[in-house]
């Protein structure tokens, strides 16, 4: 008989781990090849797809194993093509995954976790409790759901991936990896590592220790200002993590990547829409290399918070490409159902 509580996910087990266990069953080494296959590469939901395995082994694993598997449950989609995903996981919490198609690249957006502890003041997911850590599966599955609607859809392949969906990727940071070794091995997606993108409050240490890890993915930060005591007002994050430590790991990001960071900018009116805090960005963009992208605010409140005005984006942008750095105006996308930055929060519209 057999006893569904001793069952394990088998996508918890890595290749070596499968190649045990079939060893110790009497079987071939080989088969754990095969098997990882079909769970990785072909994305199988159960066992009796591995056709390529004999009745009985499908059999003996099925008595030993599970394969969990996400579920989307709720799909929209904006007028402007955007589209977002309520996605249940197996103990029934729920994440949202976006798809966001342009002319050239069709990008997914992904989350780390099930709500989030950091508590940015502009962010919707920020109101929901942090729940727990997205496992590598869990994450690799959102990759692939969305890699089925861009065929599905579009008829045309997912370019580029950003973890920018619920969570902060850093605190879940082995996790992440995880799933970007499967996303971008050949047994998995076969993605190429420079397509994919952590975006991250930016948490000092753990920038020190990806490049330590010599990460080969994009490294984008959510800056929102260069004064401590306006960053530390709307991102609580940086009283313990402040603009010199983040500064400093930046620097040694850099030292040992080489790859240009990327900085996420919202100019909000009345709270760093003068020139004194454009300066102050301009002054840490020439730490180390890097591009700015000023990204529209998606208001998640009462107006507490609003978009500043043409003419200061107008500002930022005029004084950061006449000192070099390139700067790109960022249109929100998927905001009529709620799929923008910043909005996802479970809310079935
Ligand atoms: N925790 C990570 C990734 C999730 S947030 C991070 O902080 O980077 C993804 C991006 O959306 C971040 O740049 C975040 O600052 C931005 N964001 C959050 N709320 C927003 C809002 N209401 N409008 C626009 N951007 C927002």
């Amino acid at each position: 008989m057999v006893d569904t509580f001793a069952r394990r996910d088998i996508r918890k087990l890595s290749l070596e781990e499968l190649k045990q266990f079939f060893i110790q069953h009497g079987d071939k080494a080989f088969r754990a090849q095969q098997v990882y296959e079909w769970l990785w590469r072909k994305s199988a939901k159960d066992f009796d797809q591995m056709t390529n395995l004999s009745l009985a082994t499908r059999d003996m694993l099925k008595s030993h194993f599970v394969i969990n598997f996400i579920r989307v449950d709720n799909m929209q989609r904006s007028a402007d093509g955007t589209i977002k995903n309520a996605v249940t996981l197996h103990d029934g919490l729920v994440v949202e995954s976006v798809l966001i198609p342009t002319e050239k690249r069709i990008t997914a957006c992904v989350s780390s976790q099930v709500g989030c502890s950091l508590a940015c003041k502009f962010c919707a997911t920020a109101r929901l409790k942090r729940m727990r850590n997205l496992d590598p599966d869990e994450i690799y599955d959102q990759v692939v759901a969305i890699q089925q609607q861009c065929e599905l859809f579009f008829g045309r392949p997912l370019t580029n991936i950003v973890f920018m969906g619920m969570g902060e990727p850093l605190l879940n940071y082995s996790n992440v990896v995880a799933a970007i070794d499967k996303i971008t091995s050949p047994e998995g997606l076969n993605m190429a590592s420079k397509r994919l993108t952590v975006s991250t409050v930016g948490i000092a240490k753990m920038i020190v220790k990806m490049a330590d890890d010599a990460v080969k993915f994009n490294l984008a930060v959510s800056l929102h200002s260069a004064l401590n005591h306006v960053r530390s007002s709307i991102m609580p994050i940086n009283e313990t993590n402040s603009l010199e430590d983040l500064g400093e790991a930046l620097k040694y990001w850099y030292k040992k990547t080489r790859k240009k960071v990327t900085y996420e900018y919202v100019v909000w009116k009345g709270l760093n829409d003068s020139e004194e805090h454009a300066q102050a960005l301009l002054k840490f963009c020439k730490l180390v290399p890097c591009k700015v992208n000023l990204i529209e605010y998606n208001p998640i409140d009462e107006g507490e918070f609003q978009q500043a005005s043409d003419e200061a984006l107008d500002m930022y942008m005029h004084l950061l490409e006449s000192n070099g750095i390139t700067t790109r105006i960022r249109k929100s996308r998927g905001k009529d159902i709620d799929a923008a930055c910043g909005q996802l929060a479970n809310k079935i519209n």
